[in-house]
C-alpha cells in the first residue's frame, strides 16, 4: 500500500483568492509525492519532494515566502523522521538555505547529531553542497503586504511506501513577527513531527500550543487501541483543553489517512492506492 498526505498550514486563511491556489498546490504536492511512491521511491524521498514543492511556492510559510521575524529576517526550521529506523534530522534558525527540508535530511543522513541550528547548520549544509539563496529570494510581495493575525502556512507531508515504511517531514518560516531566535514546534521531534513503524504525523498551528501536548507523538497515547481517526480526534480535544489551536495530518502502516484541526481550516491533500485522483481542500 502506498499513501501520502500533505498539508499547507492550518489557520484562518482570509484571502479567498489565495485559498483556491493553495489547495491546487497542496494537491500537486501530494500527486507528485505519490508518483514517486508509485515508482518505488522511499517514503523519505516522497515527503522531501512533496515538501520542496511547497517550500518553493511563495504562498506558504516555508522556504520562499517564510514569515519574517520582528527584525525583518528570515529564520526557518525543518524536521524529518524515518519511521522504521527512528532516524531524525532537524534544523532551526536557518536563514539562506533554499530548501530547509533538504538540510534536515542531510543532518539525518550525514551527521552523528539529530538537530543543528543557525550558522552551524548552514556550515554543515555547505560542506555537502546544499543550495543557498539570497534574502531577496525569500522576501515575496505577499510578505511585504501581509495582513496581521494570520497564522498557519507551514508545510508538511507524511508518506507510506511500497516496503511498508513511513516518513514524516515538516518545514516552516515560523510565526509572523516572532522574536529573533524563536523556535516553534516544527523542528521538535514529537511536537512538530513524528514517525515510527506504525504511524506518522505532522502538526501545524501555534507552535507554543503544539508543544504543550507534544502533538505529533500524542497519537501514540491512543493509537492503535482505537482507530487513527478517533486518535486524531482525541489529540485535537487534548489540544483544545490546553487552549491550543492547531491541525494535524497522519497516516498509518495500513494506509489509513487522517487529519484534524480546531482552526478555521487546514490546507491538505492526500492520495493512496485505490484512489483514482487526489483529494484536497481547506
Ligand atoms: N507550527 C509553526 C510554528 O509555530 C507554525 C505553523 O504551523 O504555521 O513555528
Amino acid at each position: 500500500m502506498r499513501a501520502i498526505i500533505v498539508h499547507g498550514g492550518a489557520g484562518d486563511a482570509k484571502k479567498a483568492e489565495e485559498i483556491s491556489v493553495r489547495v491546487e498546490v497542496v494537491k500537486e504536492s501530494a500527486t507528485e509525492g505519490y508518483s514517486l511512491l508509485k515508482n518505488s521511491s522511499s517514503a523519505i524521498d516522497a515527503v522531501v519532494h512533496a515538501v520542496k514543492i511547497l517550500e518553493d511556492h511563495p504562498l506558504f510559510d516555508a522556504g520562499r515566502g517564510s514569515y519574517l521575524n520582528e527584525e525583518g529576517e528570515v529564520e526557518m526550521d525543518a524536521g524529518i523522521m524515518e519511521g522504521d529506523t527512528l532516524f531524525i534530522g532537524a534544523v532551526a534558525g536557518i536563514k539562506r538555505v533554499k530548501n530547509p527540508v533538504e538540510l534536515a535530511k542531510l543532518v539525518m543522513e550525514k551527521s552523528p547529531h539529530n538537530f543543528l541550528i543557525g550558522e552551524g547548520a548552514e556550515e554543515f549544509g555547505k560542506k555537502y553542497g546544499i543550495e543557498f539563496a539570497p534574502f531577496d529570494y525569500f522576501l515575496t510581495e505577499r510578505l511585504i503586504q501581509i495582513w496581521k493575525g494570520q497564522y498557519g502556512d507551514t508545510v508538511g507531508a507524511v508518506a507510506l511506501d511500497d516496503t511498508g515504511h513511513i516518513a514524516a517531514a515538516v518545514s516552516t518560516g515560523g510565526t509572523q513577527n516572532k522574536h529573533r531566535g524563536r523556535v516553534g514546534d516544527s523542528p521538535l521531534v514529537g511536537s512538530g513531527f513524528y514517525a515510527n513503524d506504525i504511524y506518522g504525523a505532522v502538526s501545524t498551528g501555534i507552535g507554543e500550543d503544539i508543544m504543550k501536548v507534544v502533538m505529533s507523538f500524542r497519537i501514540m497515547l491512543y493509537y492503535p487501541s482505537i482507530s487513527l481517526d478517533e486518535s486524531v480526534k482525541k489529540v485535537i480535544e487534548d489540544l483544545a483543553k490546553a487552549n491550543g489551536k492547531a491541525g494535524i495530518i497522519a497516516l498509518d502502516r495500513n494506509g489509513n489517512i487522517s487529519f484534524g484541526y480546531n482552526t478555521k481550516g487546514i490546507f491538505k491533500a492526500f492520495i493512496k492506492d485505490g484512489m483514482t485522483e487526489v483529494e484536497g481542500g481547506y
